[in-house]
């Protein structure tokens, strides 16, 4: 058993590295020489600061479509739907897990400043803003890294939007993965008001597995902080923000997986009845760094195998939403699923 990471230790730490209170910034990745450069399509953009990302609903053969954050973003702007839309990314430079899918090299979660710099709200707009015309995107990314590590990131830069006029015209996307309830300790009233005011905001948070054992595996957190995921995702949604969901379902154990599927899915219903709705599985693949990591970890027939089990999770989850939901109701935009907490603000 490798060894687990004691998140709330591991979380002060990387916060430390990860922001700087007094001149309001936030330690970005640089991705100009870095080694995700390699598996990006795109140059990065903003200085080496930034990538454009392609987001597209478009998944692979017998997996559920992915319409984050295309529908809300596009629900937001007021535009017509589309299944590819590019954003602009920054990732912050600190992570508290060390999912060993991630697609980020974990050079780039430490917290390391060789690896990325300090950059104000004010500075991203500015670089984001420099960009030509036409390759500006309409969405701005704030993904990691762990961003919620830096809950300050989020109403810096919708401040900043709101300040330059932005607001409702630049859509924002932001991650989360349900560790630390920083949102709370760190921000004050005013802040998660104007997070959960702003117009042109969604956010999404990762449950990162079906079962504890699964997160676990998947993270390298203890087990018990499976349950910590249901409580933080029950308090932002009870904030009233545009929220969302995205789920991986990697597994050592194939045994069972229909009936935790079925808890798995009672849980989401139990914070609010359409969750499942609003929650879309990410298929997590091997390939690019997360391939040469498992290479170098000597991990990859544990990987591939966890491959075969996440098949075996999204048919259990596909069932349990047709079991549980119209044809109707699954065939609704994401985005105008409704949240009954919301309703209740
Ligand atoms: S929580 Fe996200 S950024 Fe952190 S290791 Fe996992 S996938 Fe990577």
């Amino acid at each position: 058993m490798p060894e687990l990471i004691d998140t709330d230790k591991f979380s002060e730490a990387m916060r430390r590295k990860g922001v700087d209170l007094d001149r309001q910034r936030i330690l970005i990745s640089k991705l100009a020489g870095s080694e995700q450069e390699k598996d990006i399509t795109k140059q990065p953009n903003c200085g080496g600061y930034g990538r454009i990302r392609h987001f597209r609903r478009r998944t692979t053969a017998g997996w559920p479509a992915n319409p984050l954050p295309n529908d809300p973003a596009h629900k937001a702007l007021g535009l017509p739907t589309t299944d590819v839309m590019h954003a602009q990314v920054f990732q912050n430079a600190v992570c508290n897990w060390r999912c060993w899918y991630c697609f980020v090299p974990f050079a780039l979660l430490a917290g390391d400043e060789q690896n990325a710099g300090w950059l104000s709200a004010k500075e991203l707009l500015d670089l984001y803003l420099a960009e030509p015309d036409s390759e500006r995107a309409a969405m701005i990314d704030l993904t990691g890294g762990q961003p919620d590590l830096v809950p300050e990131w989020v109403p810096w830069m919708m401040s900043e939007l709101r300040r330059r006029g932005l607001e409702g015209k630049v859509y924002l996307w932001s991650d989360d993965n349900l560790s630390n309830d920083y949102f709370w300790q760190h921000l004050t009233d005013a802040d998660r008001e104007l997070v959960a005011t702003f117009r042109g905001y969604g956010r999404v948070a990762c449950f990162k597995g079906f079962d504890a054992d699964s997160f676990s595996y998947n993270t390298k957190a203890a087990p018990e902080l499976f349950d910590r995921q249901f409580d933080l995702f029950a308090r932002l949604l009870a904030l009233g923000i545009d929220l969302y969901a995205y789920t991986t379902f990697t597994a050592t154990r194939s045994d069972n997986i229909g009936d935790s599927m079925a808890r798995f899915v009672d849980r989401l219903q139990s914070l609010e009845p359409n969750l499942p709705l609003r929650t879309v599985p990410l298929e997590v693949y091997v390939a690019g760094v997360v391939k040469e990591r498992a290479e170098k970890q000597s991990f990859l027939p544990q990987a591939n195998e966890s491959l075969l089990h996440q098949r075996l999770a999204i048919d259990a989850w596909c069932r349990e939403l047709e079991h549980r939901f119209s044809s109707d109701e699954r065939a609704q935009s994401i985005a105008d699923v409704p949240l009954a907490a919301a309703s209740r603000r």
